[in-house]
């Protein structure tokens, strides 16, 4: 936390706005909108995960319909798919971001129009902050005429070509989870530059009333609305955003300057125009058994490293869905490590933890 979440969070009991609307709730979304630009507009929820859901029922995905979905993710990218009864369509990555691969969505739109299967939507990552290669990805969507969710739920504070990631879906979402670059807790939002979508997200989020003085409902609705206690806390979080960039960003130098080059060990570099907030330090290995090596001498060490994420497509809860994969986030997978990455490492803590990965790979 910074110096000034407390003071709102104080406010939001001195002013007795415990409930999920007030004072900060709107505040913070004025402060996402002011920092993302671009004329967007913000809906606070409870999640990142409920800020996906609403975001596709918003573009239209519901019972049968087909969702194309970047595979190397989080889960919460695509389980709000099927909460829709809606299918993902799994779509691998390509090696310069890591993220969605133009060419392989391309492929599986042709191949999915073919069969009278027009996806409703694509949801694409900025995975670890890096963003994905927004002109290809965007080129498609628009060619198509499909609507692109940007997952941006690990890049707040990333920027492709100079533009905050967050801003170039038809909707995107945020998250403010615990392990996210800023916190409320848990938290999320969605954000679009159609006020419309912005409006019927909190519309949708607050149980669906209509406008009557008893309650009344004309559609479904769901309880996603972010607190105006846990709102505070976002509005002291926005303060410090560039802080925590740089810590990670500082990590990320740290690691890439002791560990580069060293005995095979390679890094992510952000392609030219691209701005990462290094939300997570990764490392490529050369093979999972070195990865595994390194992974179990932090361990031993009492120092947490993951793997990187377990691509969907590969997940027993996915596997019947249809990918089109070509070895790319599998690959990543089998050899890939995330460093630990805190914003409040100290360098003794990085020197720690390089020395270690440098014992254990000689
Ligand atoms: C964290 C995360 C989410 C979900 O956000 P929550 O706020 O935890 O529900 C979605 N997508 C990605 C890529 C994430 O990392």
């Amino acid at each position: 936390m910074g110096e000034t979440e407390l003071s709102y969070v104080h406010e939001a009991f001195e002013t007795n706005w415990v409930a999920p609307l007030g004072p900060n709730v709107l505040g913070f979304e004025n402060d996402i909108e002011h920092y993302l630009g671009n004329d967007v507009h913000v809906a606070a929820l409870s999640s990142g995960t409920a800020a996906i859901h609403l975001g596709l029922k918003l573009l239209g995905a519901g019972r049968g319909d087909e969702v194309l979905c970047q595979s190397f993710t989080f889960s919460a990218s695509a389980n709000p798919i099927t909460y829709l009864g809606a299918s993902p369509v799994f779509i691998d990555s390509e090696q310069e971001t890591w993220n969605m691969s133009p060419q392989l969505l391309e492929e599986a739109i042709a191949q999915r129009l073919s069969k009278g299967k027009k996806p409703k939507a694509i949801i694409v990552v900025h995975l670890y902050g890096m963003p994905y290669k927004v002109n290809e990805i965007h080129t498609i969507a628009k060619k198509y005429e499909i609507p692109v969710l940007e997952d941006s739920a690990e890049a707040l504070g990333s920027t492709y070509g100079e533009r905050p990631c967050g801003t170039f879906g038809d909707i995107a979402i945020l998250s403010f989870n615990g392990n996210k670059i800023i916190t409320t807790s848990g938290g999320g939002a969605l954000v679009s530059k159609n006020k419309e979508y912005r409006d019927k997200a909190v519309f949708l989020a607050t149980q669906a009333r209509d406008n009557a003085v008893h309650y009344q409902h004309s559609e479904i609705g769901h309880n996603y609305r972010m607190s105006n206690v846990l709102a505070g806390i976002g509005r002291g979080q926005m303060d410090i955003l560039q802080d925590r960039v740089h810590a990670r960003r500082r990590n990320y130098k740290y690691y890439t300057e002791e560990l580069q080059s060293f005995d095979g060990i390679t890094f992510l570099e952000e392609p030219s125009g691209m701005f990462s907030n290094r939300w997570l330090s990764c490392i490529l290995t050369p093979s999972y058994e070195i990865r595994e090596k390194i992974r179990i001498a932090l361990d031993d060490e009492n120092i947490e490293s993951r793997p990187l994420w377990k691509p969907m497509h590969l997940q027993p809860v996915f596997k019947k869905e249809i990918n089109f994969i070509d070895g790319t986030s599998e690959n990543l997978f089998d050899r890939g490590l995330c460093l630990p990455s805190g914003s409040n490492l100290s360098v003794e803590d990085l020197e720690r933890i390089v020395e270690i990965i440098k014992s254990a790979r000689s």
